[in-house]
């Protein structure tokens, strides 16, 4: 007996082959896939679950992997704009500084992770200054998240010191090493926030645990003349050299990375997150994708902040890397669909260590999808649905979101967390995050 049955669905299953069943039924018991068979099949006429949903007219696919963003800093939406990464970044910092206790972060935490929820993001991997208030505001949604110990040299928040970093980081580290859904990672800021000695440090924990270690990294061309300035060096090269490259390591953003430097981060197996909508707002460029893709680079893709992108939604996010490449190059057969579609799904899973578990339908992972609605007037017809999924789907397509074969959001709603009072909180902070900057 299965715990549950979804009938008569169209499943993306977002495998390697890209298999797609136009009318299934697929099972779940204890929080696994266990079954995904054509409805008049015989074995899925033998499938038996104590609850069956039926989904005629719903697209089901698996939960999306949002690679880089700041949840919390969802508090500060629309606060700075028209400038640039490096100006841009010093309003934030003062803002973030007058407004971020635990507390707000938590706040913060609920309110962007729930955005990527209901987007139908199930897996965030997210860089925040207190990462155990992002954990809680996870867990109470009942998503997965990758995060971890920040770094930072310049006084941060809570006037933490590098000392204070690593013992965080090293308890972190040691709380989540077992976890299933926190896969703990050290999260640097940056190679021009953060010194080489202390990056080595920060690596040196993630190489002692096996764990995850992201950075911001090559985002604008003042980055570029910063660390060149610092250290002779470009900032992947400036990675390279301090051993910080190789197939844990996760850089946010590689704008501007020239031939060398691509092969170095495919050589090494370095992994990519592409935010596209973050580099265009802040004026800081476009990624080489399509170089980085051929290159054999594992691309994944993020939304950033909301306070860069303004919104965290993994739709446009695809559907920027699947165009801006085209516009480029001047040519329509770059970066695919089916390309695109894996950025969002299975290579996040491989990026974050999951590919087992994550990332696809498919017998044995978890039971992480999302149900789409189909009965809309950009759904019909629908002759191809991968490009129906990275160049027509919106947000507000995703009605329901399972973890773990648990209903975390229903109808468009979080089933676990009173988004409500969320909203009230945030209002209520608003006037003092208007007036810090004033
Ligand atoms: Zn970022």
């Amino acid at each position: 007996m299965h715990d549950l049955l979804i009938k008569s669905a169209l499943f993306v299953t977002c495998d390697r082959n890209h298999k797609i069943v136009y009318d299934g039924t697929m099972a779940i018991r204890n929080g696994r896939i266990t079954a995904l068979e054509p409805s008049d099949s015989d074995a899925a006429g033998q499938l038996q679950a104590h609850k069956t949903i039926s989904a005629k007219g719903r697209l089901v696919m698996p939960g999306l992997i949002n690679m880089h963003c700041h949840a919390g800093d969802s508090l500060f939406r629309g606060l700075v704009e028209g400038l640039t990464l490096e100006s841009w970044l010093r309003r934030v910092w003062i803002a973030e500084k007058a407004i971020l206790t635990p507390q707000t972060t938590y706040l913060g935490s609920v309110l962007g992770l729930a955005e990527n929820l209901l987007a139908g993001a199930t897996t965030v991997m997210d860089m925040f200054w207190y990462p155990n208030e992002t954990v809680r505001a996870a867990n109470d949604l009942g998503m997965r998240l990758s995060t971890g110990g920040i770094f930072f040299d310049l006084p941060g928040i809570g006037d933490r010191m590098h000392v204070n970093y690593i013992k965080e980081a090293e308890t972190f580290m040691a709380t989540h090493q077992e976890s299933e859904t926190i896969f703990p990672a050290i999260l640097p800021h940056g190679s021009y926030t953060v010194s080489p000695e202390h990056l080595e440090d920060a690596k040196a924990i993630s190489d002692r645990y096996g764990a995850l270690f992201s950075t911001h990294a090559a985002e604008t061309q003042a980055e570029q003349s910063d660390i060149s300035n610092r250290y002779g060096k470009s900032v992947i090269r400036h990675l390279e050299a301090h051993d910080l490259l190789g197939p844990r390591s996760i850089l946010a953003h590689c704008v501007h990375v020239d031939k060398t430097e691509i092969k170095m981060m495919a050589d090494s197996g370095t992994i990519v997150a592409h935010n596209p909508m973050s580099n265009l707002k802040l004026g800081s460029g476009i990624a080489p994708v399509y170089e980085m893709l051929d290159a054999g680079i594992n691309v994944t893709l993020g939304t950033d902040g909301a306070i860069s992108g303004n919104d965290l939604d993994m739709w446009l996010t695809m559907r920027l890397a699947a165009s801006l490449t085209k516009g480029v190059m001047m040519r329509a057969d770059v970066v695919t669909a089916k390309q695109v579609l894996h950025m969002a799904t299975l290579n996040g899973a491989e990026a974050l260590g999951q590919s087992k578990n994550l990332g696809s339908l498919e017998l044995g992972k978890a039971a992480d999808f999302i149900v789409l609605d189909l009965n809309s007037i950009h759904a019909v017809p629908m002759f191809d649905p991968i490009n129906h999924l990275v160049y027509s789907t919106s947000k507000s397509d995703v009605r329901d979101v399972f973890v773990d074969g648990k209903q975390i959001v229903r109808d468009g709603k979080a089933t676990k967390v009173n988004m409500d009072q969320t909203i009230e909180n945030v209002r209520a902070l608003a006037p003092s995050i208007k007036a810090s900057l004033e």
